[in-house]
């Protein structure tokens, strides 16, 4: 299956880009992840909003239209199957290591599809770990630099989590690549958008659905202490959904099982995925 480089479809083998390239560099670009179900775009226009405010952050002008993305991506998907397209784009190659943008220099533009790996732990439920928001502050950008994440996300692992939990100044944030949602007190809640967490699609489509499905459901602040007594805690991203967390530092959430609020916004979740 071919990949997209620079307005060409290759073999991922010979898709190559210089060692200037300033996401190589400096990490100085930004992504998507867009889901694709039974060969349809998911969300498609909301993935693309966020996308131009990504390169407007960044001060990167968006390359391509709507209409020219959607064309971009056609190729890049099977029909029937379930895939992803994760998109790239960068500051280019510049002649030489400058912090300064460069001028006249093209960015460069990648995007490749996979298959949505099967995520059995749906079902289950996970184990997730709190840990101190180490990263900067312009998390609403989703840029490639995802260092903090990573070593996020590895810690959490070392101590059998499948998701870091990220709390600043006493606060949740997100989790190291999704966001959070807590049922509390019969609400279901998640931290209010601000340059500390991301925009996540997913999250979009919860608040949306949740009104419909009459969740009753408010955007948030929400506190370590009361994180810690919630009856619900899940994660949402694109590529995991929505996915319980049953067990928070040892202990478990509710009766450490996924509940009954996830399994109502899960069947609306699904229900939306196929009429969409
Ligand atoms: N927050 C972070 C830091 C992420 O990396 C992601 C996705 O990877 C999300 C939230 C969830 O966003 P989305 O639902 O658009 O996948």
């Amino acid at each position: 299956k071919p990949v997209y480089l620079n307005g060409r479809y290759l073999p991922i083998e010979d898709a190559h880009i210089s060692v200037l390239d300033r996401g190589f560099l400096f990490g100085d670009g930004v992504y998507e992840v867009i889901p694709a179900y039974r060969g349809r775009l998911f969300e498609f226009e909301a993935h693309m909003a966020r996308l131009d405010n990504s390169l407007a952050c960044i001060h990167i002008g968006n390359p391509h239209s709507l209409e020219e993305w959607r064309g971009i991506f056609a190729p890049l998907l099977e029909d029937g199957t379930d895939q992803y397209i994760y998109l790239q784009i960068t500051r280019g190659a510049a002649p030489k290591r400058d912090h300064l943008f460069p001028e006249h220099v093209a960015p460069t533009v990648f995007a490749l599809s996979a298959a949505i790996p099967p995520y059995p732990a749906r079902g289950t439920g996970i184990k997730a770990v709190c840990l101190e928001d180490s990263r900067w502050e312009h998390c609403h950008i989703k840029a490639i630099t995802l260092l903090a994440n990573v070593l996020l996300r590895q810690e959490a692992s070392e101590y059998g989590g499948a998701e870091a939990i990220l709390i600043k100044n006493g606060f949740v944030t997100e989790g190291s690549s999704s966001n959070v949602f807590a049922v509390i007190d019969g609400v279901l809640l998640t931290p209010p958008l601000s340059d500390g967490i991301l925009s996540g699609i997913t999250r979009q489509v919860i608040l949306k659905i949740a009104e419909t499905g009459h969740i009753p459901c408010r955007e948030q602040a929400i506190s370590i202490e009361d994180l810690k007594r919630a009856d619900e805690v899940w994660i949402a991203s694109s590529i995991r959904e929505i996915v319980a967390v049953v067990e928070l530092d040892d202990l478990p959430v509710g009766d450490g099982k996924p509940g009954p609020v996830w399994q109502s916004m899960n069947r609306l979740f699904q229900a939306y995925k196929q009429s969409s």
